[in-house]
């Protein structure tokens, strides 16, 4: 696995100086900058000059690209003074790489490299493939034009980067195309448009409107965690969003997590103050408010509030990159013995959880003992031992990132697979023996001595922002019923029909279900249609025949055909599957 990931990547990277190449043989003004190896591909920047290329330009690229593929050159590797590369540098005009060449002499290089490849050279470390053959025809595309800042910075010079798709065969590219061509039809920011459940405003970047609609399914969701990511023994509360600056000082937040805070100073108060990106210090603050017995732990504390999260304008992305978010956050207080048995049910929990959703684990991972790390060696011990235990316990697979924990405490996370393949990380179990020294938190132990409590981080669906993007997507906007906005749509055939459709409503509403009647003066096709489209559960066409039996006639999502049935087996079957969360 390791040694074919390394071999796609100098594939990626070789492709970027074939790439480069091409360019020149059809722009030979052009000045090229870097070119590396990148996820799913590669990419170069490149000072075009004022010469504007667009994507129709790919294909002549491409086709020099492959021609160059055919011609089975090798990439062989010249060495050269700085001075001498420098010097060159200078004379091709090239300022890009005068100023590599130059940070490189700075450094204390000596000598560069330079790999040539036909007619090509350029300047880099390497490795490339021997030769291009290794690149098979077709494993490779270019596929989208961007603008980027010489090395990043937007007081340096907009370049044209281009962008190309590498893979090791050709089937793998295709797949992976087939792939985004998916995910761009589940687009969740397109969807939740379309379905009407959320929406974005300029005046609140990152922080999602949540439309009527959209509130059924997160209200559904918050119920959902209520009932399977909290249950039995944990206790909702609720913890202010504004608090003194002095509180996330002691937190250490203050000085490691400012710049990720909103914060604001309060004039009357003089203070200053920030909006909670987490809850755990305020969570502190609830368990110091009383002297805890050994008995009554585990405490496990539960707040699902919003968290404002100053994330980078640049990453922002619909519901699954957010501002402003709410978890399935919980903190649990609990005696070093009690880390195994809370470990355990978590787990069972995070099951139980993906499997209703039909989300598929993929890889969870433990973040051991770094190498600085905070209290006794011992604790951290029987605490990963516990982990894996509890790991172990649950029949999961898990990887050991040795060394990656925080210096705080080690940690579980859990990653899933979604419809279409794609891998999410979900679950965070963090074991904490930092934050309860920070706010001095003790309970009396059974031989009569203080001792601090080990605190729990976990939040198993993560963000509820971002889960429901999540399985938008997942799902293609046809949520289950249970999470349905709208769960059953009577279509009216007629104006006569109307108030009987009117009478099913009501009826359908008093057992708790989620119903809409289209009465608008249009054909049933059209409805059919429109009702499709909103991707609803269940359609009943009302007319003459409906009215005067007891059957009804229902067209489940996804189906050509409809079905007759009496009404109450059809209650009785929609309620059974809303009660299984299906
Ligand atoms: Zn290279
Ligand atoms: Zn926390």
């Amino acid at each position: 696995m390791e040694k074919e990931l390394v071999a796609i990547e100098v594939k990626r990277h070789s492709l970027a100086h074939l790439l480069a190449a091409a360019v020149l043989d059809l722009w030979p003004e052009a000045k090229l900058a870097i070119g590396p190896a990148i996820e799913n591909g590669f990419y170069y920047d490149i000072d075009f000059g004022d010469v504007k290329i667009n994507e129709a330009d790919f294909r002549e690229i491409e086709k020099r690209m492959s021609h160059l593929l055919k011609q089975n050159l090798p990439f062989v590797r010249i060495e050269k003074k700085i001075d001498e590369a420098l010097a060159e540098a200078q004379a091709s005009g090239n300022p890009y790489k005068i100023e590599l060449i130059e940070g490189l002499k700075e450094r204390g290089e000596s000598v560069v490299s330079i790999y040539s490849v036909g007619k090509f050279d350029d300047l880099c470390r390497g490795p490339h493939v021997e030769s291009t053959n290794k690149i098979l025809p077709g494993s490779f595309k270019l596929n989208k034009l961007a603008g980027a800042y010489w090395r990043g910075d937007e007081k340096n010079k907009m370049l044209t980067r281009i962008y190309g798709l590498a893979f090791a065969t050709k089937a793998e590219l295709d797949d992976y195309l087939h792939l985004i061509e998916e995910a761009e039809k589940r687009d969740h920011r397109k969807l939740g448009k379309e379905l009407d459940l959320f929406m974005m405003h300029e005046y609140a970047p990152g922080m999602p409107f949540f439309l009527p609609k959209g509130m059924i399914v997160l209200l559904e969701l918050i119920k959902f965690v209520r009932e399977y990511s909290y249950g039995e023994g944990y206790q909702e509360i609720r913890t202010p969003h504004l608090l003194n600056a002095d509180l996330w000082k002691t937190s250490g937040h203050w000085e490691h997590y400012q710049e990720d805070m909103f914060c604001l100073h309060h004039a009357e108060d003089d203070i200053d103050m920030g909006i909670k990106p987490m809850n755990c210090p305020a969570h502190m603050l609830v368990f110091k408010r009383d002297i805890h017995s050994y008995k009554e732990l585990p405490l496990r504390l539960a707040e699902t509030t919003t968290l404002y999260r100053n994330e980078k304008s640049g990453t922002l992305q619909g519901l699954t990159r957010v501002r402003s978010l709410s978890q399935d956050d919980t903190h649990i207080f609990a005696r070093p013995d009690q880390i195994l048995s809370e470990i355990s049910d978590l787990l069972q929990k995070v099951k139980n959880i993906y499997n209703i959703f039909n989300l598929q684990i993929d890889e969870i991972h433990l973040s051991t003992r770094p190498e600085s790390f905070l209290g006794e060696k011992a604790t951290w011990d029987l605490a990963e031992s516990n982990l894996k235990e509890a790991l172990e316990k649950a029949g999961l697979n898990y990887q050991i990132n040795e060394g990656d924990g925080a210096f705080y405490g080690p940690k579980i996370d859990v990653k899933v697979k979604d419809a279409i393949g794609r891998q999410w990380q979900l679950a965070t179990i963090q074991l904490d023996f930092q934050l309860p020294q920070r706010f001095e938190l003790h309970y009396d132990d059974a031989d009569g001595t203080q001792k601090t409590p080990v605190v729990i981080h976990r939040a198993l669906l993560g963000s509820m922002e971002r889960f429901m993007g999540i399985i938008i997507e997942h799902y293609a906007g046809a949520l289950p019923l249970w999470l349905s906005p709208v769960q059953i749509k009577l279509l009216s055939v007629g104006e006569k029909h109307i108030d009987f459709c009117r009478q099913l409503e009501e009826e359908f509403k008093a057992l708790g279900l989620r119903v809409e009647v289209d009465d608008h003066n249009e054909t049933v096709g059209n409805k059919i249609r429109k009702a499709t489209q909103e991707k609803i559960p269940y359609l009943l066409v009302i007319g003459d025949k409906e009215m005067e039996s007891e059957n009804l006639v229902i067209r489940e999502r996804g189906s050509q055909d409809n079905k007759e049935m009496k009404k109450t087996d059809f209650v009785h079957d929609v309620s059974e599957k809303i009660k299984l969360k299906q």
